[in-house]
């Protein structure tokens, strides 16, 4: 039953997010204006998380993310010589990385509640959307390079957010194999045969672990 929900779940959330988005625009006002105010709490999770995967300093905000495309979950914009060490997300996203901050045993996905088993896709995705932006903010831009990475460091958002080691290794696996798939069809830039353990884009290919 619990699976079942997943699965259905994982269909609406996969087909309606294209997430993350690299773009290759200078700086707007609207970015100006969103970055000249404080972070919020979520916002700051997100520098946090973000910072610790780059080693840089890096602003996020929540709002406006001056993408029309309502599937675009995220943006990192770039400026004339590469990203600008910030990240833009839809307000929903950190409504999410909030949600997961608040209780992250609740979406465990071995463990959740029916009711809370049919947000997990939106969760995980939330946390895939730090981890994809980060490797924009490295430089990145390949999208199916970009997404292989973020996926292969949910693990890493999520136990910084306050998950069980075990629990953010499930949330990795829960993508890789539930979410990541239906990428082929739905969003074919974001995904690789490459992307797999011992693939091309395996970050990690001494170990046999995927993706965490
Ligand atoms: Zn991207």
């Amino acid at each position: 039953m619990r699976f079942g929900v997943l699965l259905a779940a994982v269909v609406l959330a996969v087909a309606a997010a294209s997430a993350a988005h690299a773009e290759a625009r200078p700086l707007t006002a609207t970015d100006r204006a969103l970055l000249a105010r404080p972070a919020t709490v979520e916002e700051q999770i997100g520098e946090l998380v973000a910072r610790r995967l780059t080693g840089h300093v890096v602003s996020v905000r929540c709002g406006a993310i001056g993408e029309s495309d309502p599937n675009v979950l995220g943006v990192t914009p770039w400026g004339p010589s590469g990203p600008v060490d910030y990240f833009l997300m839809r307000p929903t996203e950190c409504t999410y990385l909030s949600w997961f901050r608040q209780s992250p045993a609740r979406w465990d996905p071995h463990t959740c509640g029916a009711a809370d088993c049919a947000r997990v896709p939106s969760i995980a995705m939330a946390l895939a959307v730090v981890a994809h932006e980060s490797y924009h903010i490295l430089g990145y831009r390949n999208e199916a390079q970009v997404e292989c990475y973020g996926l292969q460091s949910i693990w890493f958002v999520a136990n910084k957010l306050g998950a069980s080691v075990a629990e953010a290794q499930a949330l990795g696996a829960f993508y890789a194999t539930r979410m990541y798939p239906v990428r082929q069809m739905t969003t074919p830039r974001y995904w690789s045969v490459e992307c797999r353990d011992g693939g091309r884009y395996d970050l990690r290919r001494t170990l046999a672990r995927w993706p965490s």
